[in-house]
């Protein structure tokens, strides 16, 4: 088969959500927002465009760079692990979930995501982290399905946009505010008093980067 047919099979598979750019997969402890201590497996994607500044996995943005990867052999490796299953990036939602959480949820597994809503939302999920950047907004669809809406502050604009972010989400939606990880030391005194002034928001920390676990 000539080269140039392989690519386009490929693409095809990738487009349907069978073939998925896997950057990593890991065993690990959740460090963030609701599920936090819990151990879980994370399979990160790769491929974002949102471009936040200060972005720490600046690595996965361009999927090229990762193998386009059968969603079956996802899935045969992380049952192995865990029964709970985290889908971050990346932006995960650049690409149809539908395949991957099919095939997880068949297997009884629970499925997490990660994501900043930016793309519409695809896939099974039964706790969605919803993480708001300025520079790309969320799909509407997703404010009413998020379970945590987890804001990064990086500095003092975002507790007006944590505020009008929180104003999408569903009554039930946890409300956190994360210290974004460079800026710790300087927001993480503003989170403290904004939290104890705004008590319906909770503090999110990366404790996983506490504990020097990926
Ligand atoms: S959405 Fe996430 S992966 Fe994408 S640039 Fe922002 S922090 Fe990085």
């Amino acid at each position: 088969m000539p080269l140039s047919m392989i690519h386009s099979k490929i693409k095809d598979k990738v487009s349907s959500g069978l073939l998925l750019p896997l950057m990593e997969a890991f065993y690990t402890i959740q460090g963030e927002g609701f599920h936090k201590g819990t151990a879980a497996y994370f399979i990160r994607l790769g491929g974002c465009d949102v471009g936040c500044h200060w972005c720490d996995v600046k690595e996965s943005w361009d999927a090229k760079k990762h193998p386009p990867t059968p969603v079956e052999d996802i899935v045969k490796e992380a049952v192995k692990f865990s029964d709970t299953i985290v889908i971050t990036g990346g932006e995960p939602l650049m690409w149809d979930m539908e395949p991957l959480t099919f095939l997880l949820k068949q297997k009884n597994i629970k499925t997490h995501i990660e994501t900043s809503g930016a793309y519409p939302l695809s896939g099974h999920w039964d706790w969605i982290c919803l993480s708001p950047k300025k520079n790309m907004l969320p799909k509407e669809e997703i404010y009413s399905k998020a379970h945590e809406l987890k804001v990064i502050v990086y500095n003092k604009d975002d507790f007006r946009f944590a505020e009008e972010q929180a104003h999408k989400v569903n009554e039930n939606c946890i409300l956190y505010l994360q210290p974004e990880w460079s800026r710790r030391e300087k927001v993480i005194p503003l989170i403290v008093d904004y939290v104890m002034q705004n008590p319906r928001w909770k503090v999110s920390l990366q404790t996983h980067k506490y504990l020097n676990i990926p």
